[in-house]
């Protein structure tokens, strides 16, 4: 009998998060940035560890103070909204910052809100944290509104409401008018999960134009998905400064080692040359998406670095179809649907052609309405 750790009831069984990490010709299933860090990036980010590696004996600076004044800048120039480095937080992953923040808002004889079907983590945060975790339903066609939004609150009252745009796995963002009347609602937090806001499409806006007058909003991003740097881990939250203190309390003294800081600091350095590929990528995720519609299938509007595709009989026929022809994609979200994050332009073309074959299946999509 193998040793069964006296582990806390409500854990016992569970299964920890992840895709399977499968050796397959073209991975399109953790919405990745497929293109690796340019040779002059990765130099930079190697004589900036180096540099950092002669301090390794001290611990690091515990507000991480120079990459936050850098997040603010790129915020800055990305969405022309001033801030200032008092209003970043920063840690390992926009999943760390997630946690610090149901650490702080969150809690037992607390709610948090979410709209499903949505990212499959929140309701882990809620678990560890003792919060109870609520989800409503979007709209059929993956939309959410504001009276939607504003009705599961007022039956609720939440602590932490998450709002995600563009929301995982459906690709979907919010009209500001969503944020706008959620924290005019809310007697808690109203948390908009910004991962993939480098993807949205020209004119859609981002939560950050609405931090001035809602001292209740929290904006994250991350540089896992723009910046090529899931990696490093590192995410990032973007509040008022009172906000950002309640995020200080939680956290783990020295969360965020030195070299991690040097590594996303270096990369920030050439946040232009990366969005030069955050273009490549926008622009083969609408060709991907005209591709999908003309061939009959089903795609939701994206603006992120994935795309919601089906509707097929079987979900896991169809993404074990495409497996055995070497394309991995995520069985993830709505039923029927499968999601395939945009990769280069080789891995599209392969996807695509695998896809080609496998619609033509008999019954493999689902018969239309
Ligand atoms: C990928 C993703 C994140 C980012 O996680 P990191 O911990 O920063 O790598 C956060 N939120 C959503 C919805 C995501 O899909």
């Amino acid at each position: 009998m193998p040793y069964q750790p006296p582990i806390r009831d409500d854990l016992r069984g569970a299964a920890p998060y992840g895709a399977p990490q499968l050796d397959v010709p073209v991975r399109l299933n953790t919405n990745e940035n497929p293109f690796p860090p340019s040779p002059a990036l990765a130099t930079a980010i190697g004589a900036a560890a180096a540099a950092a590696a002669a301090d390794l004996n001290r611990y690091p600076d515990r507000d991480a103070r120079v990459l936050r004044q850098r997040l603010a800048a790129y915020l800055g120039r990305e969405s022309g909204v001033t801030l200032q480095a008092e209003q970043i937080w920063a840690a390992n992953g926009s999943n760390e910052v997630m946690h610090h923040i149901f650490s702080a808002f969150g809690g037992p004889t607390r709610t948090a809100l979410a709209f499903s079907p949505t990212y499959s983590m929140y309701e882990q945060y809620a678990r560890d944290t003792f919060t109870r975790y609520v989800t409503v339903r979007r709209d059929p066609d993956f939309s959410l509104d504001a009276t939607t939004v504003v009705a599961a609150m007022l039956g609720g009252s939440p602590s932490i409401v998450v709002l995600t745009s563009p929301n995982n796995p459906t690709g979907t963002a919010l009209p500001l008018e969503v944020v706008a009347a959620a924290c005019a609602t809310a007697t808690g937090v109203v948390v908009v999960d910004e991962a993939y806001a480098e993807f949205r499409r020209p004119g859609v806006p981002s939560a950050l134009s609405l931090l001035p007058g809602n001292p209740n909003l929290i904006v994250t991003r991350t540089m896992s998905k723009a910046f090529a740097l899931a990696g490093a881990r590192l995410g990032y939250a973007i509040a008022c400064p009172e906000v950002i203190d309640a995020l200080r309390v939680v956290r783990l003294p020295y969360h965020l080692s030195a070299i991690t800081q040097a590594v996303a600091s270096t990369a920030l350095d050439h946040a232009d040359e990366l969005q030069g590929q955050v273009d490549t990528l926008r622009r083969e995720r609408d060709d991907l998406l005209s591709w999908l519609r003309d061939r009959g299938v089903r795609a939701v509007d994206s603006d992120a670095n994935f795309i919601l595709f089906g509707v097929f009989a079987d979900q896991h026929r169809a993404w074990q179809a495409l497996l055995d022809r070497g394309v991995l994609v995520r069985e993830v979200g709505p039923e029927e649907w499968l999601r395939v994050t945009v990769g280069t332009p080789a891995d599209n073309a392969a996807f695509r052609a695998a896809l080609e074959a496998v619609i033509t299946e008999d019954g493999m999509m689902a018969p239309s309405e």
